[in-house]
């Protein structure tokens, strides 16, 4: 890892991250594939309703993930959207629009909520209906066809389950156990209740995409085989994606996948889940949880803090006491941030060595947070020794440091209530757009392209076109941080508009 705004701290070779792999049940080296890059497919939202703080936590957990694989290596990150499925047909129906529209509406607030969680957004965010994912869904069920693992009923295609030999060993189940468990999907002239769908012949009266098979639309599970393998090749790094959706949805895109032919993902990641007061979140409990609902209360931080300190591998429950105690030690590290402000900092105390030391290997070793959240009050801790005993410079030296580490982490972005990060947050920012505005341009769509340019110039870069990718650099960087926070808002603006 190389601290980006002091010396490299350690210099690593090879890359010392060890992740559990659901799928071989232990905890492994993390080998990529391709050396110094690193592929990341995790499943998406199904955008038929608002996002709950649950939806919330499981994308961060993998922005922790690709943060801290990034300090080693490039990487792509792929998110799908699920823009159709029965949830979607049901809610336009409740609502009285198009499926079309309720999937729009949804991941337009999808988007929104996560922005305003400081996420950054995927290198690709493809969706199931994109010409291009059908595609390529197309593609993979014909060669499924082909090799007898998949048959067609008067336009439903379904998967053979009793074909794929090694169907059951992601999950960890034998075949005769899932028999007995079986929620038996509806599809008719399906010749096994194991089998599922692949492609769904259309109702009258339903959304339909023209297919090999007649008018029809994908199942779930193909979608993700289909795209991850379309944007990052037939073999990737890293599956990821909730607990809930290893049996049957992982084991399904897997079955899928290899019955093809491919490699697919070598390292599977599940999170854990979040619950609120001990129970599944629920509009009819009462218990449903939005990102507004906290922040009304809470910083951002607090509700981080919340999330990084359990393990992504537990589950986590959520209760307004707790998130209490958690703004209380956010509060804690703010006084810190006032008290340093503008201080010259001093370094070098033995114990940020030391720290150092322990929270990269806590990361390091599959993802560890709350190990490492404990470095970060550690050193508040001797912080506010130092402050106590007048030594403010040392004080600002913790403090710096605090930042730093917690920015690997998603802490502290907030600029308002911390000045010292003001910059992070617009650099995120700055990044995020330069590439959406560079996948523009690749996609050719320059009206959109030239005018984020505009926009940007106006606000003093530099915008350098090269290839296939922009070179954007502030022109007149004085460092002033009442400009760089004006500059800041300016951004976070720019970037919302175009998530719109
Ligand atoms: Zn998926």
């Amino acid at each position: 890892v190389k601290s980006k705004n002091s010396t490299a701290i350690v210099e690593h070779i090879s890359m010392p991250i060890s992740i559990y792999n659901t799928l071989s049940g232990t905890k492994e080296e993390f080998k990529p594939l391709i050396k110094g890059k690193a592929t990341i497919y995790v499943c998406g939202p199904t955008v038929y309703d608002i996002p709950h703080i649950g939806h919330v936590r499981s994308a961060f957990v993998f922005e922790v993930i690709r943060r801290i694989l990034s300090e080693y290596c490039d990487v792509t990150f792929v998110r799908n959207v699920t823009d159709i499925d029965d949830k979607i047909i049901e809610r336009a129906l409740l609502e009285r629009i198009s499926p079309n529209e309720v999937a729009k509406k949804y991941l337009s607030d999808y988007r929104s909520v996560l922005s305003r969680a400081g996420l950054t957004r995927p290198t690709h965010e493809p969706k199931a209906t994109d010409q291009s994912s059908l595609k390529a869904m197309h593609q993979l069920i014909k060669t499924l066809c082909e090799k007898g693992l998949a048959y067609d009923v008067s336009g439903n295609v379904y998967f053979k389950v009793h074909a794929f030999s090694s169907y059951g060993k992601l999950s960890g189940q034998r075949m005769d156990a899932l028999l007995e468990n079986v929620r038996k999907e509806s599809g008719e002239g399906k010749r096994d209740p194991l089998d599922f769908a692949l492609w769904k012949k259309s109702k009258a009266d339903e959304p339909a995409w023209d297919s090999p098979w007649g008018k029809g639309r994908p199942g779930w599970h193909i979608e993700c085989s289909a795209m991850s393998m379309y944007h990052l090749g037939e073999s990737f790094d890293i599956h990821g994606g909730g607990k809930d959706l290893l049996f049957p949805h992982h084991e399904n895109e897997r079955a899928q996948a290899l019955g093809a032919g491919k490699g697919f993902a070598k390292v599977w990641i599940h999170h854990g889940l979040l619950t609120v007061d001990s129970r599944k979140m629920s509009k009819s409990l009462k218990n449903y949880v939005t990102l507004d609902e906290v922040l009304k209360r809470y910083p951002l931080d607090a509700l981080i803090l919340f999330f990084l300190q359990s393990h992504y591998s537990q589950d986590a429950d959520f209760t307004w006491e707790k998130m209490n105690g958690f703004h209380e030690a956010v509060k804690s590290f703010y006084r810190l941030f006032k008290e340093t402000q503008g201080i010259a900092s001093k370094a070098g105390a033995s114990l940020l060595k030391n720290e150092e030391g322990i929270l990269l290997a806590s990361l390091e070793d599959d993802f560890n947070t709350p190990k490492a959240i404990a470095c970060l009050f550690k050193v508040l801790s001797k912080a506010n020794e130092f402050l106590k005993q007048g030594k403010i410079k040392e004080a600002s030296g913790c403090a710096e440091w605090i930042v730093e580490h917690g920015r690997w982490m998603g802490l502290f972005a907030d600029g308002i209530k911390n000045d010292r990060a003001k910059k992070t947050v617009s650099d995120s920012r700055l990044k995020d757009i330069i590439r959406i505005r560079d996948q523009a341009r690749r996609d050719k769509k320059f009206k959109v392209s030239d005018l984020i340019r505009s926009r940007l110039e106006e606000m003093g870069f530099d915008v350098n076109d090269k290839e296939t990718e922009s070179k954007v650099t502030l022109i007149n960087d004085c460092g002033d941080p009442e400009l760089r926070n004006k500059l800041r808002n300016k951004l976070e603006r720019l970037h919302k508009e175009i998530d719109k």
